[in-house]
């Protein structure tokens, strides 16, 4: 009977979930039940709320009763999403395939097994990831094991860490051999969504064991930031020696179609060595977690590539969130950050490439110049930038429609994408011939040229895709084995059944007109449905059919009688049989198709790449038109001279208001390498700061930056110790925050470096901030060198940096932001730098503009004046003072 049945299904289920909650422990299960996906037990438990399902009970045998939560099959876009991307969870997908049966053939229920592991950071499908942002999973492998250090590494705080990330949707893979040191800034740069560590670390929870631990300064670095999973692995998948094979098998997948004669990238990456290092061992780790989460659909990888620092210009993580690179830090968005403001791409592939150009800018001034120079070209070609752009939007995100199809999962769709992609290849060859051919080439075409050079249209493959692909079909939503997505001319097998079917539908179509004659409209010759191959016709009709034809009554309602005849059972099977055919047969073409793809998938990548850098260098040379940016003038020299500079963000902000942003110079050199810059609150010193770091970064990514002038000295890195830090969190005061921060400037700077601080020492008593301010200051320039903007509320500084005994204090120049002050006492502030010392900080004027109540300004005036008086705190108000020994030279009155 049928309850018994449900008991032998319930159980059956039960014994599932409990198989595969053993199997893959740290997974969500969702188990298919049906048309519904299930959640059971402890899954139902922690999940039903997030999730906002209702959690009931369910009899899954004679005395078990377990906690049940679900949803239809159709949600499971919607789940998956909150549950990796909003939840960080990895979900266990365990799908039916087939009926389980007993010895007698009696049926027992559905077979279920677990068909795929979605993790955030394996995720391919284009509706979890967001387009703009690359999505990366790392594997990190520190050089220390239980604790104990490799023989190599003697220096206690500092050990090699090997990092192999990977971005599944696009198949990108990248090695780098790092240092613990350099961790926090190498997370901040690559921004992963998901990170493995050997099991070894995971922390343990109460005694005994292991050296990792929760300690461990990799955890450290990692644990902050809720956005990023992670995931333990067994430690024996790190192994270089044994998974050498494995990684070899994987990415060398040879491409029959590329000549290594031929220019394939515009800018070339370096191939990473296979050896036997930790970066390769992390490498391994990876590809062993992506064979457990894909289950045996491995997607395509290119040949890992090699990041090496010393090729980029450094952001330490500090200087990558004050200078709000990627993204704000008032509310982390995106769209405030210098990421969000430049973002002029078109493309979502441009778009993920200029963050990966933003947060490892380049230090050869040849490829710079080379970004710079195509830039510059288009910026003088309106009308070619122009219609360049608009070509841009024809094409669509290929690299990871090629993605997809790798993993078969690919759609139709993909490949019209990846058709239309190089179709717009291909416009833009044409429209750039003329150029190319014309009589004497206009300046930097070369240069325009090697990147066009790079761009392949695959007329070949386009051409075989669009031999295939009927442009014009639109799936049938209602007819669940749908055809027509391939030509029917594609191939003589395809014609002919096609040219089969029309017979037989025309056939269909005579006998359906002849029998409305006979037996009126009602007449329908039903094909599909729970009565297939019937005529179907209202009650009072039949018996006009009866009478002429023998037929079979199938079904009877009130109004419908249903007959099987002989003039169309047989003929709706036919038809039935010939369209089946047509879906296995397009099926195939399907696969022929997307088999061809696969085999140019590395020159197409590489012509998707270059299609980026495109697009990413038009986006500049839109900016520069639009915005006003300017080429910059690189160097080799420590030196650093911006002319009429902005602050790309601010006056964007500014703009929105109607406002305009005030510009400024800097100079930075040799004989002055140190700007000390006083001013009041809110007078623009951050903002000043900030513009000059912005811009030596932008001028090192190849973009135009915005200033009248700028002539940037090639810099190794830039370091900034700006505003209020985000490590709270970790029980550090701001003090000590500022203070690690300072020591790791002190530490790692060199003279080719750009420092920006502002305001250090604030955070202790003004002795002691005076006094550190004082001996930083005379580190940066005596030792160090590096070009330096710092800010101080400490006016006074600059007459203790006037002392002759320490001659290298001659390398600081003292600049102040001011106010205007009308004789009302009303205020403005100006914004502008200028040479001298701002002795006053206008902390009381400030005050009144935030609304602290009059009779609290007035009282707070008070005190100021009779403390002034009576000098028992703070040098002489009042005094005046200017460093300046230039033309000019003048006291500053404020
Ligand atoms: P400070 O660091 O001296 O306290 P900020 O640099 O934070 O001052 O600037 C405060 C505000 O002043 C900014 O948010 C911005 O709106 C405005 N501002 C700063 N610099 C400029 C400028 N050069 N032109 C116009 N407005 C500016």
């Amino acid at each position: 009977p049928l309850e018994s049945r449900q008991a032998a299904s319930g159980s059956m289920v039960l014994d599932t979930v409990r198989e595969y909650t053993k199997k893959y422990p740290l997974c969500v299960l969702l188990i298919q039940v049906g048309d519904f996906y299930e959640l059971y037990e402890s899954h139902a438990t922690h999940y039903a709320a997030q999730l906002d399902l209702k959690l009931t009970k369910k009899d899954m045998a004679t005395g078990v009763t377990v906690d049940f939560a679900g949803f239809p099959l159709r949600s499971l876009d919607r789940y998956l999403d909150m549950l990796v991307n909003r939840l960080g969870c990895r979900v266990a997908l365990c799908e039916q395939h087939g009926t389980a049966t007993r010895d007698d053939g009696s049926v027992m229920g559905k077979r279920r097994r677990v068909t795929r592991i979605i993790t955030p950071g394996t995720v391919i499908e284009e509706r979890f990831l967001d387009a703009i942002s690359s999505n990366y999973l790392l594997a990190v492998l520190p050089s220390t094991t239980f604790g104990k250090k490799n023989d190599d590494d003697d220096n206690d705080d500092d050990y090699e860490v090997g990092l192999a990330w990977i971005d599944l949707s696009v198949g990108e893979f990248v090695l780098q051999q790092s240092r613990l040191q350099a961790f926090k800034d190498d997370v901040a740069r690559i921004r992963p969504r998901e990170v493995i560590l050997p099991t070894w670390m995971k922390p343990r929870t109460g005694g005994g064991g292991g050296g990792g631990g929760d300690s461990h300064p990799i955890m450290q670095s990692l644990g902050q930031d809720p956005s990023i999973a992670i995931t333990y692995q067994g430690d024996a998948t790190f192994d270089s020696q044994k998974g050498h094979e494995l990684l070899e098998s994987i990415i060398s997948t040879p491409d029959a179609t590329k000549q290594d004669d031929v220019d394939h990238s515009f800018e070339k990456e370096e191939e990473a060595v296979l050896s036997d290092g930790l970066d390769v061992a992390a490498a391994v780790a990876l590809l062993h977690y992506i064979d457990s989460t894909h289950m045996g659909e491995r997607p395509r990888l290119q040949r890992p590539v090699r990041f090496s620092p010393e090729a980029m210009l450094r952001i330490d993580s500090a200087a990558m969130g004050s200078l709000e690179l990627v993204r704000s830090l008032k509310d982390g968005r995106r769209a405030d950050s210098l990421l969000g403001t430049i973002d002029c791409t078109i493309t979502s592939a441009g778009s993920r490439l200029l963050t990966t150009w933003l947060t490892s800018p380049l230090t050869s001034m040849g490829r710079i110049n080379t970004r710079l120079d195509i830039v510059d070209f288009f910026a003088s070609e309106p009308n070619i930038l122009g219609s360049i752009r608009r070509t841009l939007h024809l094409s669509t995100d290929a690299q990871r429609a090629l993605q997809r199809l790798a993993v078969r999962r690919g759609q139709r769709s993909d490949l019209v994408e990846i058709s239309s992609t190089f179709e717009a290849i291909r416009s833009l060859q044409h429209q750039m011939a003329s150029v190319f051919s014309a009589q004497p080439l206009g300046r930097y075409t070369s240069a325009v040229k090697k990147l066009f050079k790079t761009l392949d249209p695959h007329q070949d493959l386009v051409d075989f895709i669009q031999s295939a692909v009927n442009p014009d079909w639109i799936p049938d939503k209602e007819r669940e084995r749908a055809y027509g997505y391939v030509n029917r001319n594609f191939n003589p097998e395809l014609k002919k059944l096609h040219r089969r079917l029309d017979q037989l539908e025309s056939e269909r179509d005579r006998i359906t007109s002849e029998l409305k004659a006979m037996c009126g409209n009602s007449v329908n010759l039903v094909s599909q449905g729970p009565y297939k191959h019937i005529v179907e016709l209202n009650a009072s009709q039949a018996a006009k059919l009866t009478s002429v034809y023998s037929c079979t009554l199938v079904n009877k309602t009130k109004s419908k009688h249903r007959y099987q005849t002989d003039f169309w059972t047989p003929l709706s099977v036919q038809i039935e049989t010939h369209q089946n055919l047509l879906v296995e047969m397009e099926r195939q073409v399907f696969e022929q198709v997307v088999q061809r793809v696969l085999d140019h998938s590395s020159t197409v990548l590489d012509s998707c790449k270059s299609m980026a850098q495109l697009d990413v260098l038009t986006s500049f040379a839109w900016l520069s038109r639009e915005r006003r940016y300017v080429r910059p003038t690189l160097s080799l020299a420590n030196q650093t001279t911006i002319v009429g500079g902005r602050h790309p963000v601010v006056e964007a902000h500014l703009a929105r208001k109607g406002r305009e942003f005030v510009k400024n110079d800097l100079n930075l050199g040799q004989d002055q390498s140190v700007w000390l810059l006083t001013g009041p609150n809110m007078g623009g010193k951050s903002t000043f700061l900030r513009q000059n770091a912005v811009i030596v970064l932008l001028a090192h990514i190849g973009c135009f930056v915005p200033a009248k002038y700028a002539d940037i000295g090639i810099t190794d890195r830039i370091f900034s110790r700006v505003g209020a830090s985000d490590n709270l969190a970790q029980d550090q005061s701001t003090f000590m925050v500022e203070m690690v921060e300072t020591a790791t400037i002190l530490q790692q700077a060199t003279a080719r470096s750009m420092v920006i601080m502002d305001e250090v020492g604030r955070g202790t008593s003004t002795t002691d901030g005076f006094s550190l301010a004082y001996a930083i200051l005379y580190d940066l320039c005596s030792r160090i060198g590096c070009r330096t903007l710092f800010a101080t509320h400490y006016h006074e500084l600059a007459r203790e940096l006037d002392n002759k005994e320490h001659s290298a204090f001659d390398k600081i120049k003292c600049f102040m932001t001011s106010l205007h002050e009308s004789e009302d006492g009303s205020f403005i502030f100006l914004h502008h730098v200028q040479p001298g010392v701002c002795t006053q900080s206008h902390g009381l004027k400030v005050a009144q503009l935030a609304g602290l109540p009059p009779s609290v300004v007035h009282m707070a005036q008070g005190m100021w004046a009779h403390l002034n008086q009576t000098g028992s705190m703070s040098p002489k108000p009042y005094s005046i003072y200017s460093k300046q020994k230039d033309d000019h030279e003048k006291d500053v009155f404020i």
